[in-house]
């Protein structure tokens, strides 16, 4: 099963891409997380990448469908995968039809106003990727998953987001009519409930795919 995770940025697209790609076992794919390794390790991309994602711009489209189009290669990939924050805009969804033959597009929709909050207020980390808000964490510093220390994104601050939230809204949400014409589209509400609530909706959807 091969699937594609559409949301805006705080969504929550993280959180149940983890719990989607461990039900089904597949590989979890987020551009995002490309990117934030090569700027850890100092690559030329990520070099490239940082100067759009600082600004809550995308990274240009050669360079993202070339990554997407490498890592769906590898051998892993076989056994079904989740695209997690890709495409982004219409030229991307294009360019992964071309090389790619998705089974469903989980869509999760959630009040804009709720997300600059929870973008600003979120702390991540850095072993586990696991996300929290700074409201729920009485001043802990660290993940109660794995221990990790937890860390604010750069990206994750008023002025980005504004601009992250912009370019969902211009480029990404589109998307939403293009999977549906396609029929591939399955729409969820993200609310403030616990994740587990959304997982078990998005799970008894996908459940009936398989
Ligand atoms: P969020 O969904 O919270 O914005 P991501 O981790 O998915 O977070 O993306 C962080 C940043 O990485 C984006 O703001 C953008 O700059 C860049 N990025 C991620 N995926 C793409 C993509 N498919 N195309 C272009 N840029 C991307
Ligand atoms: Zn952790």
């Amino acid at each position: 099963m091969n699937l594609i995770l559409l949301g805006a940025p705080g969504a929550g697209k993280g959180t149940q891409a983890t719990k989607i790609a461990d039900r089904y076992g597949l590989v979890h794919i987020s551009t995002g997380d490309i990117f934030r390794a090569n700027i850890k390790n100092g690559t030329k991309i990520g070099l490239l990448a940082k100067s759009y994602i600082d600004k809550g711009e995308l990274v240009p489209d050669e360079v993202t469908c070339e990554i997407v189009k490498d890592r769906l290669t590898w051998e892993d990939c076989k056994k079904g995968y989740l695209l997690d924050g890709f495409p982004r805009n219409t030229f991307q969804a294009d360019y992964l039809d071309k090389c790619a033959k998705i089974d469903a597009v989980v869509n999760i929709n959630i009040d804009f106003s709720l997300l600059m909050d929870r973008l600003c207020g979120r702390r991540v980390c850095k072993e586990c990727g696991e996300s929290y808000h700074v409201s729920t964490l009485g001043g802990k510093t660290d993940c109660a998953r794995c221990g990790g220390e937890l860390y604010q994104r750069k990206d994750d601050n008023p002025e980005t987001v504004k601009s992250r939230l912009d370019v969902y809204e211009a480029q990404t949400a589109p998307l939403i009519d293009y999977y549906t014409k396609k029929g591939l589209i399955l729409n969820f509400t993200g609310t403030e409930a616990p994740a587990e609530v959304l997982f078990e909706e998005i799970k008894a959807k996908l459940d009936e795919l398989k």
